[in-house]
């Protein structure tokens, strides 16, 4: 890539300038969109370095490459959604493999790995990755993939990737990690053991809540090539202007995630002190039982949170009614803040008994806070909480 650009700077420097005045025709500074889907043969027998769009195409194939280095990993592909990123592990496992994943998933991950398994494509378990006994006792059973998500979606625990990498190897397993919540600015998951790293680089990767995009990042350069390959079988590739917008958000992930977090912070310690609220999930608060585990972890705590309102679902109707500055919306990551009720939206299909079982309560709302100005920000959820606690209109 750019020799203005080589692989030793700085992760920082890699975001805000992997690629740039790469282009050989113009030395346009910002990287060129290639729409084209097919390539010129330079003559009889004699392929360039892109043929088809499906087999590699060099915008996917920079943004790729730039979300590796950045995860610290040999080589990524980049998939048409998040869920496209994890089917795309999945679809290479031999027929009946087992996969061990969190009881308390991301909904949607839940929803593909049952769906999987309802017709037989792989045996699934999951498991409490936060007791490592139970943890230990699953893997007797030689599951193919261990799936780790941390910080868990919505509930915001944290599990030792270290830990449950080094178990899951010895027991013969390759190991990915959802770093959805995180991102490589936060958390480097290839660097703890795992083998591979996920991401819906539609929530912090992007940033702006403009794309639906997913990539697989590999340790291993042999797994990085047989994930593009097996990317090129199954069609499981994200557009190119999907993939440039990804690049153009990648540019100021550092500087979003620091100002997000620093505005997470904030509002979550107000919550942890208003008495609308009961619970504040949010492993930057000192008494959140994976304080510690997350101190030593990450970079950073990050801007998702959830907490618990006194008044159950009545109380959540009433705040989503009257918090201003937080729209109620699906997804996460972008420089918008957003609120969701996990119950009726995001972990809808998980059903009441997976719900339980998770520690999800209908009663949790789940925040990403962005980078509007903190002030407004801790005003809209005042009128919110104090909305919560008025008297229930539905009584
Ligand atoms: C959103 C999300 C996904 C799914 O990604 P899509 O891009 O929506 O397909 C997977 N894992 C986590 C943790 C998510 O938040």
């Amino acid at each position: 890539m750019s020799k203005r650009t080589p692989a030793e700077f700085h992760p920082e420097t890699i975001a805000a300038a992997y690629g740039v005045a790469s282009d050989i025709a113009f030395g346009a500074v910002a990287p060129p969109l290639y729409l084209s889907s097919t390539y010129e043969f330079a003559g009889f027998d004699a392929p360039r370095a892109y043929d088809y769009g499906r087999v590699g195409n060099p915008t996917r194939d920079l943004t790729a490459e730039a979300i590796a280095k950045l995860e610290g990993g040999a080589g990524a592909v980049m998939t048409p959604s998040g869920m496209a990123a994890l089917d795309l592990l999945i679809g290479r496992l031999a027929a009946g493999s087992l996969v061990l994943a969190p009881h308390d998933c991301y909904g949607g991950t839940m929803r593909l790995l049952k769906a999987r398994a309802e017709r037989s494509q792989i045996r699934l378990s999951l498991v409490n990755q936060s007791d490592m006994e139970v943890f230990a006792g699953q893997l007797r059973d030689h599951p193919a993939l261990v799936l780790i998500e941390t910080p868990s979606n919505p509930l915001l625990r944290v599990v030792d990737i270290a830990a449950l990498s080094t178990l899951a190897k010895n027991a013969g397993a390759q190991v990915v990690v959802d770093n959805t919540f995180l991102s490589p600015a936060l958390q480097q998951p290839l660097s703890l053991g795992a083998d591979y790293v996920l991401h819906s680089t539609t929530k912090f990767l992007n940033g702006h809540s403009d794309v639906i995009a997913g990539a697989v990042i590999a340790a291993d350069a042999q797994e990085a090539k047989a994930l593009k390959h097996w990317a090129n079988v199954t069609g499981a590739i994200a557009s190119p202007f999907d993939s440039w917008l990804t690049l153009r958000g990648l540019r100021t992930l550092f500087a979003r995630m620091a100002g997000q977090e620093r505005n997470a912070m904030t509002v979550a310690q107000r919550l942890r002190d208003h008495p609308a609220v009961s619970r504040v999930h949010y492993p930057g608060l000192a008494d959140h039982p994976d304080h510690g585990l997350a101190r030593r972890q990450q970079r950073g705590f990050g801007a998702m949170m959830s907490f618990e309102l006194v008044g159950d679902v009545p109380a959540v109707r009433r705040f989503v009614g009257a918090v201003r500055g937080f729209t109620l919306a699906e997804s996460l990551g972008g420089v918008e803040s957003l609120v969701a009720h996990p119950t009726t939206m995001t972990h809808a299909d998980m059903g009441p008994e997976a719900r339980a079982n998770a520690g999800i309560r209908d009663g949790l709302v789940r925040l990403s806070v962005g980078l509007e100005h903190i002030d407004d920000l801790l005003a809209g959820l005042e009128a919110g909480l104090q909305a919560a606690e008025g008297p229930s209109e539905d009584a």
